[in-house]
């Protein structure tokens, strides 16, 4: 009989054994938070779609039902057209979200200067700072040219710098300074912002976390902003630091290789 119970191991293999059953009970438990993950975040981009349906629809309905003025019409189709814009990017974050998970993904080699890659940025944000009327200081302390690859380099610092933008007051600073180690390259960026509560900075980089600090939801955003900036960052062995405080503001530095 070859029943597998039956079976003993011969002693000089039993260590053996045991270590390979605890390697595989291991992976077991990381495969299943992989799919707990998973789960969680189909649940939570269903529910984050399924609102701005909702109000859509009610929207729509209204407007079906009721005779209407020309203005109430162009208001509601407007805030309509709105929300399915905010809809659009949120599906398009995911999409961006799950290629980079992908590694099937044929991500653009192209390299970027740091230093041009940031001007790029701010000029792209330019209209925000003008209404705003915010402060921005770049220093490049850095003397070499440093190189580095465009597509998750723009999406890291893109990311935090429009942050740095979306939840500064009017008239604030921002800070953006360039400096190196021998082996890594540092680029702060430092606002003086509503910051974020310190139980919610270990927060800030799940899908769809935003905080619930005063003033916040009146701020737009979906919460995939930041989590595409770690995907990223991991991608190119870049690393994240966050340093904020509730009311004062936040310091985000990444960390890349040279
Ligand atoms: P979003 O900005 O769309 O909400 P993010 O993923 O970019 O999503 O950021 C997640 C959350 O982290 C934000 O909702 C906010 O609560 C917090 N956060 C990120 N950057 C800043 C910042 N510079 N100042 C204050 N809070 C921030």
């Amino acid at each position: 009989k070859n029943n597998l119970n039956e079976r003993v191991a011969l002693p000089e293999y039993q260590d053996e054994l045991y270590d390979l059953s605890t390697g595989i009970n291991k992976l077991l438990q990381r495969i299943e938070n992989a799919i707990e993950r998973e789960r969680q975040f189909t649940s939570d981009a269903s529910h984050e779609l399924r609102t701005p349906l909702a109000t859509l629809r009610g929207n729509l309905e209204v407007l079906i039902r009721k005779p209407r003025t020309q203005q109430e019409y162009e208001e509601k189709i407007d805030y309509c057209l709105s929300e399915i814009d905010t809809m659009s990017d949120t599906i398009e974050q995911l999409l961006l979200l799950a290629r980079l998970d992908s590694s099937q993904e044929q991500i653009n080699e192209e390299q970027i200067s740091l230093n041009i890659l940031i001007n790029d940025i701010l000029k792209q944000h330019q209209n925000d700072i003008t209404i705003k009327n915010l402060r921005v200081i770049f220093e490049n302390k850095i003397r070499e040219n440093i190189e580095l690859p465009k597509y998750y380099a723009t999406l890291i610092l893109d990311n935090i710098i429009s942050n740095a933008i979306k939840y500064s007051k009017n008239k604030q600073t921002i800070q953006i300074i360039l400096y190196a180690s021998k082996r890594q390259v540092m680029c702060k960026i430092q606002d003086e912002g509503i910051g974020i509560k310190s139980e919610d900075i270990p927060n800030i980089f799940n899908h769809f976390f935003r905080s619930d600090a005063l003033n916040h939801k009146s701020i737009t955003g979906n919460g995939l902003g930041l989590s595409i900036a770690q995907k990223s960052a991991e991608s190119i062995n870049a690393e994240i630091e966050v340093k904020s405080e509730l009311g004062k503001g936040s310091i985000f530095i990444v960390y890349f290789n040279k």
